[in-house]
């Protein structure tokens, strides 16, 4: 399998291990993830989903962002001047449990994932930063912040920003420093790693140490520290991000971590995902507006198999543009697909299999994730073994099992799409009424009900088995 490789600007072949460490930088819990980075994660998911079904065994680990600027003034919101560690911790670990959700619903392999808190870690990353000081890299500056030195990396390694590309360095200076998380590509500095506590911004959130301080860890520090702890101590086969974390987050990441370690001894492989834009225009949660999966409940059933299905529509490096119009065909493939699945459940069962098809369409599935993972063509592979086989459901049946592997859509199961709903009350009472009414016979008052039900946003089939309710999709 060849997947595209930042750091070297080239395909390389995943290597063939014991196991394959993987690394995802998680979301800041400060607030609901949007469906940008819910790209990001499903992107993740699907590669170790790919991973897992080409025959590798990957390890997942995800940090989970709850010290840093922005859940710290998230904090002393809520809680005021008096807020400590436990208020950020209550704080942050609401937005983590909805993150949590969120991606249940969309479907990532949760049950696969080592989530790590970074205030769960604190003691290491004072470790590491210690061993960075102890060895000329990082300094404590006047107003007590310790930082990393590019100078003293730049001597030794002189490869700052290369994962960015190689004319990063053109036109900067060294030297300026940085104490805010994030900051803008033209300043190149020293960045902070321990920042001292400030009790106006930051309440009573600090942590204790006799070397550093009191004070918190930078942003960048943990991811370094997470995959050495997570992963024992060995490399980090493939790390995955969003491509706004490339500089200054990975090329920090980097840096902190081949300090100590020694040159291409953190990460073998970088993977980021392009970023997701909605009507063109690039979302960010700090604007305050972005759209979330709970919009999408608002529209469709399923809504998180919808978002799931349309996110394999380009592939990881494209830039992929949001529109309602393009979700609703992502939602109606689902249908197809589950509807399709469901109504052979039976029929399936008595047919023979027919080996040679399957094998040539896991072929073609095969080729297109060994292609960087190519998930568009992998779907459209599926659906031309539907065509193909409309004659053999049970080879169809097989095939959806194998490519639901990769794709995680639950289409081993197809849910019922028609019976997939929770009703509000008020809608449960109208239906139980029209079942009355219907069982009377009084089949004007049934129409009646049915006009009332659809006024409350749904829509009613009569069936074989009775009234079958479904959410009027709108969008
Ligand atoms: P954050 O919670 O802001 O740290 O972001 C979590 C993840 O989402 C990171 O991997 C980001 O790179 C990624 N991300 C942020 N915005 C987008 C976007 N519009 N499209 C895709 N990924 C994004
Ligand atoms: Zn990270």
């Amino acid at each position: 399998m060849k997947l595209y490789n930042t750091l070297s600007k080239q395909l390389e072949e995943v290597p063939k291990k014991d196991h394959l460490n993987v690394y995802t930088c998680g979301p800041t819990v400060y607030n609901y993830a949007h469906i940008g980075n819910l790209r990001s994660y499903i992107v993740a998911d699907l590669l170790f989903r790919s991973l897992k079904h080409e025959g590798f065994n990957p390890k997942w680990v995800m940090n989970i962002t709850d010290i840093d600027d922005k859940t710290i003034k998230g904090t002393v919101e809520k809680y005021g001047a008096q807020a400590n560690v436990e208020n950020l911790r209550e704080f942050t670990k609401f937005y983590y449990d909805e993150f949590l959700k969120d991606l249940h619903k969309v479907k990532v392999s949760v049950e696969d994932i080592t989530f790590v808190r970074v205030t769960d870690v604190i003691p290491q990353i004072q470790e590491f930063i210690v061993e960075l000081i102890n060895k000329g890299y990082a300094y404590k500056a006047e107003d007590g912040s310790v930082y990393f030195s590019i100078e003293k990396y730049q001597k030794d390694f002189n490869d700052y920003g290369e994962l960015v590309g190689e004319k990063f360095l053109e036109g900067k200076k060294v030297g300026a420093r940085v104490a805010v998380d994030e900051y803008e590509k033209d300043n190149l500095s020293d960045f902070a790693l321990w920042k001292a506590h400030n009790s106006e911004s930051d309440a009573q959130i600090f942590w204790d140490h006799p070397l550093l301080g009191k004070g918190r860890p930078g942003w960048h520090i943990e991811c370094s520290v997470i995959n050495r702890v997570a992963f024992s101590g060995e490399v980090t086969d493939i790390h995955t991000g969003g491509v706004d974390l490339i500089f200054p987050h990975h090329t920090n990441e980097i840096a902190q971590s081949q300090a100590l370690l020694g040159k291409g001894n953190f990460v073998k492989h970088w993977c980021h995902c392009e970023h997701l834009m909605v009507d063109d225009k690039k979302m960010a949660k700090r604007d305050g507006k972005f759209l979330q999966l709970s919009d999408m409940a608002e529209k469709v059933p399923l809504p998180g198999e919808a978002l799931r299905y349309l996110f394999t529509q380009s592939s990881y490096r494209m830039r992929q543009n949001f529109t309602w119009e393009s979700f609703l065909g992502a939602y109606k493939a689902v249908e197809k697909l589950f509807n399709t699945l469901a109504s052979h459940k039976i029929i399936g069962e008595n047919q023979p299999e027919q080996a040679d098809i399957l094998k040539e369409y896991l072929a073609m599935a095969k080729q297109a994730l060994d292609d960087d993972m190519n998930i568009p063509a992998f779907v459209a592979a599926l659906w031309e073994s539907f065509g193909h086989l409309a004659a053999n459901l049970r080879t169809q049946d097989e095939i959806a099992k194998k490519f639901d592997e990769v794709l995680g859509l639950g289409l081993i199961n197809p849910p019922s799409i028609l019976e997939n709903i929770e009703l509000p009350e008020a809608a449960a009472n109208l239906v139980k009424a029209r079942q009355a009414a219907r069982e009377a016979k009084d089949f004007a008052k049934s129409d009646e009900l049915r006009k009332e039900i659809e006024a409350l946003g749904f829509e009613v089939k009569d069936t074989a088995e009775g009234q079958k309710i479904r959410k009027k999709i709108s969008i």
